[in-house]
């Protein structure tokens, strides 16, 4: 066995992850019971990490042009394409579009090519759609970047709030230490604020359904109300803070009664009045903010909002208190220390300022360095879709899926010059507009560190060998970097020598005056840095020798900010409602989010059978009385259109969701369904200060989609082209199930000819098809079937009636079998299976692969009663603990 301990690349809470390998190379996961991030913990991707190792559609070998290339031609092309842009229209025309999935050794040498060398700060991060917000507020109030609290915080408050947070689904073993730390000390209280009644629900003891976009109303009437019931303390903010007076001024002219906030929240009074006096009498308060607060158009005040009622009650800086962003992406807090966003420079130095820029470019000894702003995510696609962009490299990322207006967001690759992208996968959405296409190492591969949402440097340790001639990002820039001519700057040999230059940048010239300092790291040895410890900044030295660091838990502990006067700045906010209003013709709010079971555009967790199972397809949560007003039942497809595009996904129907609003997840690209790209219905909006994009909220209608036939496919082969070019007018969706990929297919014209369209998508790329069929004209039913030899290599199905379509079970199982016996074969046409099979309904537990309907039996049958009843029958629930929630859900009786 082969052991390395590493980091979980997915999100922020940055869990560690022991690997071991057998000798036949098997691997097996397990959390790190040493790592303070979760201490064992993981949850369901975590645990299904080894499945999606193997990826069935690596890119492996450098292209131009759909052409393969060695390595030196695609460097020198991307070099020279690079220097040609620059000379003709100067530094400005390029751009670098990265990622928080980069290490911060990528994102390192990233920063360094284009704000020193290349000499502008066009290098922006899709970071800036989780976190910007958070970013913009923490520098305002605090005068840097800085999340003032650690996890152990959340163990140790009294009271949690959660806001805009889906803290079970999204960052899901620090809700495991939530309820963990809940169950331990039944007098901490928790409050979810949300406009959802999310899974993280199941935790809180109060829960404020605000409407969409209020979050700031609510805490300028928490600011007013603790003002003015005498709960400020006033030696901590008369010592430490500046701006109180005006922000008290501003939220008591806005939201200075409970009655008003009511009105402004839609909350009951009652509400609103038992969290204020909750907030108030409660010592050690943790604000837990995320997407639901950054993702608007006035995240940054929402931010500062918040941040202004720690300041004014000392609540920060003290075991138990503070305000606490959680973060998105595996390293989007490594991208913000080295300036990956267009408006820093590195280390936490301004852009702007003329001396943070000297300083980092005599650090750097580079012949230039960006003295202005570069332009941020939506800017840039705005800059490229004008022709201002010539050429932009993408960096681990899929911004044709992610990026809000997708369809502009394409048009702009289309028409830009030259797109290069460094990816893992060969294909996406993104890598469709790629002229050259640079194959990248990812998770298991790659070698350096990661910066989670509490500070703390995790090592990402490599335990599989680079596929074909795939490369880190660092290489890949670096050795571009070389080709644009400079050798010396960028002759990196490890990453231990970049994370060495990044932590002396830190302390170059430092002198107390930045927090971000790793000071201490500055002269790791290749083995300190190969046993790097999880560490959290600022690192500081405690002693001689090179592994005398301390790190550091919890800032702010001194009363020290890093404004110019060395005290924290309350914000002034005034409120205002997100930027679209419901009308006649789009009625409805849009709100965007993640589901337990993904990540991002599903490159990686879309592989995984396991993590397919829970949310089989995109969906619309909707109201129960929208959906009746609109004839739209459980299960149907439904329209949701507004003047940017159309998306068409299953309903969901839950009371859950307030009426008048409808959430549609963010993960389903073109590549696992061909109307379900949610960033089509986001206008491009963005918080004038951070220029985060409003992705919480997009006005839309909703209509039931006609569906006049059902269908569905197993094939070995995914066949999205083929069912794009072949059949127009259809909705599909695919999943993987075991080895083999599942489409569910819908038409709303009258049924096609049937054999038709079976014959022309599997069995289109041979002449010589051994094809078995079955149709029936009269009841529009048709199935058939290919194989390969004796096995099974594709099967279809398709009727005017969704249920008179057999199992997936059976089919599917049928795929596992190297030759179907002629009884099977028979079976198969008449659409009956042989012998009992069983329906176990969507994936709840994915650790143990457990379904909804054998759980639902199972209480029923068994008269089960907890959640503990039911993981002592089916193991569910047992392991992650993710499914926690849902299992209580369907512990309620209908
Ligand atoms: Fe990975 Fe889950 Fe931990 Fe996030 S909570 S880092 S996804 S194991």
């Amino acid at each position: 066995m082969k052991t390395t301990r590493t980091t979980c690349p997915y999100c922020g809470v940055g869990c560690g992850v022991i690997v071991q390998q057998d000798a036949a190379g098997a691997i097996t996961i397990k959390g790190d019971e040493l790592h303070p991030a979760n201490r064992g913990r993981l949850c369901s991707k975590g645990t299904a990490l080894a499945e999606t190792v193997d990826h069935p559609d690596r890119l492996l070998y450098p292209e131009i042009n759909g052409q393969r290339v060695d390595w030196d031609t695609a460097s020198s092309a991307v070099a020279d394409k690079f220097q040609q842009v620059i000379a003709e229209h100067g530094p400005d025309a390029v751009a670098f579009y990265v990622s928080g999935q980069l290490l911060t050794e990528d994102y390192y040498v990233a920063n360094k090519l284009m704000k020193g060398y290349i000499g502008a700060a066009n290098i922006d991060t899709n970071s800036r759609l989780c976190m910007a917000s958070a970013v913009a507020a923490h520098k305002r109030a605090f005068g840097e970047d800085l999340v003032p609290c650690s996890y152990e915080d959340l163990e140790s408050a009294e009271l949690i709030v959660l806001v805009g947070s889906n803290t079970a689904w999204c960052h899901p073993v620090l809700y495991q230490r939530i309820v963990a730390a809940k169950a331990e000390n039944p007098a901490l209280k928790v409050v979810l604020v949300d406009p959802r009644r999310t899974q993280t629900a199941d935790v809180a003891d109060l829960h404020l359904s605000l409407k969409p976009g209020s979050d700031a109303y609510l805490f300028n009437g928490l600011l007013a109300y603790l003002a003015d019931h005498k709960h400020s303390a006033n030696d901590f903010f008369e010592q430490h803070t500046e701006g109180a007076e005006a922000a008290v001024q501003a939220a008591r002219e806005q939201s200075g009664s409970t009655a008003i906030v009511s009105r402004q929240c839609g909350l009951s009074n009652t509400k609103v009045e038992q969290f204020f006096a909750l907030f108030a009498s409660t010592e050690k308060v943790v604000s837990v903010f995320s997407q639901g607060v950054n993702q608007s158009s006035s995240g940054a005040d929402k931010g500062n909002s918040l941040i202004n009622c720690h300041l004014l009650t000392g609540r920060i800086g003290k075991a138990g208190a503070g305000p606490f962003s959680f973060t998105g992406q595996p390293n989007a807090m490594g991208g913000r220390e080295v300036g990956g966003l267009a408006n820093q420079l590195a280390a936490h130095r301004d852009v702007d300022n003329p001396e943070h820029q000297q300083q980092v470019q005599q650090f750097w000894q580079s012949p230039t360095i960006a003295n202005k702003q570069g332009l941020k995510a939506v800017e840039l696609f705005e800059a490229m879709h004008a022709g201002k962009i010539k050429v932009v490299w993408i960096m681990a990322t899929n911004p044709a899926v992610s990026l809000p207006d997708s369809q502009f967001v394409r048009e702009a690759l289309s028409r830009c010059e030259c797109v290069i992208v460094s990816d893992c996968v060969a294909n996406n959405d993104t890598l469709n507009y790629a002229n050259i296409k640079l194959p990248a190492l990812t998770w298991g591969e790659r070698d350096g560190t990661v910066t989670n949402t509490d500070r703390t440097i995790s090592r990402q340790r490599p335990f599989l060998p680079a596929p074909g001639e795939a490369k880190q990002d660092w290489k890949i820039i670096a050795d571009v970097a070389k080709k644009m001519g400079y050798v010396k700057a960028f002759n990196y040999k490890t990453p231990a020598e970049i994370f060495r230059e990044h932590a002396a940048l830190s302390w170059y010239g430092n002198d107390g005056k930045h927090c971000f300092d790793l000071g201490a790291l500055t002269t790791l040895s290749p083995q300190d840095y190969d046993e790097l410890p999880p560490l959290q900044w600022p690192v500081k030295k405690s002693g001689s020798d090179s592994q005398s660091w301390r790190s550091t838990k919890r800032l702010f502990s001194d009363g020290k900010f890093f404004t110019e006067s060395g005290r924290a700045k309350f914000i002034p906010i005034y409120a205002r409602p997100p930027t679209s209003e419901p009308s006649e013709t789009y009625p409805l709010i849009l709100n965007t989010g993640r589901v337990r079971d993904h990540w991002h555009t599903m490159t990686r967790t879309g592989v995984s059978p396991r993590l397919s199972g829970h949310k089989q397809e995109a969906y619309a949560e909707i109201h129960p009385s929208d959906a009746e007003s609109r004839g739209i039942k459980n299960g149907d497809l439904v329209n949701i259109d507004n003047e940017l595009g159309n998306v068409c996904v299953r309903a969901q129907i839950s009371a859950d969701q307030q009426p008048g609003c409808v959430f549609v997840p963010i993960h389903w690209s073109n590549s696992f369904a061909n109307t379900a790209l949610v960033g089509e219905l986001i206008a491009g909006i963005t918080d004038p200060i951070s220029g985060q994009p409003e992705f919480k909220h997009a006005t839309v209608q909703l209509s039931r989609y006609p569906a006049v036939w059902h269908g569905f496919m197993i094939s070995r082969r995914q066949l999205n082209t083929t069912l794009n070019t072949i059949i127009h007018d259809l909705h599909w969706s695919v999943r993987r199930v075991n080895q083999v990929w599942v489409y569910t297919l819908t038409g709303a014209e009258a049924a096609p000819d049937l054999e038709h369209l079976a014959r022309s998508v599997l069995c289109a790329d041979s002449d010589n098809v051994n094809w078995a069929e079955y149709l029936d004209n009269a009841h529009h039913t048709y199935r058939g079937a290919r194989f390969n030899d004796e096995a099974l290599e594709s099967c279809i199905f398709m009727s005017d009636s969704s249920t008179s379509l057999p199992s997936h079970e059976w089919l599917t199982s049928l795929f596992a079998q190297e030759a179907l016996a002629e009884s099977e074969r028979r079976a198969l046409l008449t659409g009956k299976s042989l012998g009992v099979q069983v329906d176990t309904g969507k994936t709840i537990c994915a650790c143990f692969n457990v379904g909804e309907k054998t759980i639902q039996e199972s209480i029923s049958s068994k008269q089960l009663k907890t959640t503990d009843d039911i993981g002592r029958c089916l193991q569910a629930g047992t392991n992650c603990g993710s499914c926690l929630p849902e299992l209580r859900e369907l512990l309620i009786p209908n």
